[in-house]
């Protein structure tokens, strides 16, 4: 019950372990790659990526809000590619509730763009002729138009702590199935809104013997940069073969500087950030060594809990793997060249037809939104 303080005053205590149970229904284990050495798989979920914790946790509070109402919520989402799945998988079905999802076309893959399209229901995907930037303005602009209040609009994004809140646990879980012999144990997270490693953070400060933790990123470099110079300066996101953590201006992190305000962030927190070409070089190494197949975000995550270690010696290395490799399909295969086994699931997700609308501004969204 360790979402108990949280959300005890709102929402009863019976109903609140309901919902933790449900977001948490699927497993979380931890793959050894040395002695030291861990991979915490998160992409046990129905979407594949650790996204679908805080997705669901959201979807399943938003349905108990949502037993004494009478207008029909929208979320209106935004995404680069493993949001929108699972938080469109989160809410399938819930009464109530409806769900617009924006995504740039071309910028998702295909395997993503089939997650989005296929569900139907009370969920509609919607192509965007434009970048994610464009979607996410257009979003932001939705929620600041007064003419849209009938549609009741609400945010799934990450900037929603709901979302990140429930992803206290795994870093729990992993804890406490390692064994450290006495070691101190470091946590590498793959970031791009800071979320997640906020997650670890507040885990932390409520008692969880963690001793550090890297955030690890892509050449979207501003929190590592932010480390070393003491300058936050966002900077425009650049596309990587880690897409999901194309982000510039992190809008967790925030949060972060926040919660240590009093205390000094770099005694639990480091920050490197990494090329494609390392992590290509990283999954290479990893699949010869170890047979095991990273995606581009675990391998960033890796890179980051190595560098720690060659200037920290001495720890016990968590590193978070956030997505499926199939996810990522096209880049995994070219960088190990091979072919990844497709399982059942996915055979039968890439044969189903795609509902999707498309729009080129945002006066066509508004007009959607407005006679749904
Ligand atoms: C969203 C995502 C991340 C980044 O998580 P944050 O909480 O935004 O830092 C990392 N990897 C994958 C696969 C993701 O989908």
């Amino acid at each position: 019950m360790t979402l108990a303080p949280f959300a005890i005053d709102d929402i009863d205590k019976s109903a609140l372990e309901h919902i933790i149970k449900e977001t948490l229904a699927f497993p979380f284990p931890l793959h050894a790659l040395d002695e030291n050495t861990f991979s915490l798989e998160l992409f046990h979920g129905p979407t594949l990526a650790f996204k679908d914790v805080g997705a669901r946790c959201m979807a399943l509070c938003l349905a108990y809000f949502q037993q004494n109402e009478s207008t029909t919520k929208t979320v209106l989402v935004a995404t680069s590619g493993d949001t929108g799945g699972a938080v469109a998988n989160g809410f399938l079905g819930v009464e109530g509730v409806r769900v617009v999802i924006l995504y740039p076309k071309g910028g998702v893959s295909p395997f993503q763009e089939k997650q989005l399209t296929t569900l139907g229901q009370n969920i509609t995907a919607i192509e965007v002729n434009g970048t994610f930037d464009d979607c996410q303005a257009m979003v932001k602009r939705a929620f600041l138009d007064n003419e849209l209040s009938h549609a009741h609009l609400t945010s799934a994004n990450s900037i929603n702590i709901a979302r990140w809140l429930p992803q206290m646990f795994y870093y729990l879980q992993a804890k406490s199935i390692l064994h450290e012999k006495g070691r101190k144990t470091v946590f590498s997270v793959p970031s791009g809104n800071f979320g997640n490693i906020c997650a670890g953070l507040l885990a932390k400060n409520m008692g969880l013997e963690i001793d550090h933790f890297v955030a690890s990123t892509n050449h979207n470099d501003t929190v590592p940069r932010y480390v070393k110079t003491g300058k936050y300066e966002p900077a425009p996101s650049k596309a990587s073969i880690s897409n999901a953590m194309d982000v510039g201006n992190p809008s967790n992190f925030v949060r972060i500087l926040e919660m240590f305000r009093q205390k000094s962030l770099s005694e639990v927190f480091s920050s490197y950030s990494f090329s494609d070409t390392e992590t290509v070089e990283k999954m290479k190494h990893i699949y010869e060594r170890n047979k095991y197949v990273l995606d581009p975000h675990g391998a960033v995550g890796l890179l980051g809990l190595e560098q720690f270690s060659k200037l920290y010696p001495g720890f016990t290395g968590v590193f978070l793997e956030t997505a499926h490799p199939i996810k990522f399909q096209e880049v995994v295969e070219k960088a190990l060249g091979l072919h990844l086994d497709l399982n059942e699931d996915v055979i039968k997700l890439m044969n189903k037809p795609s509902l999707k609308e498309s729009i080129g501004s945002y006066e066509q969204l508004k007009e959607k939104l407005t006679y749904m």
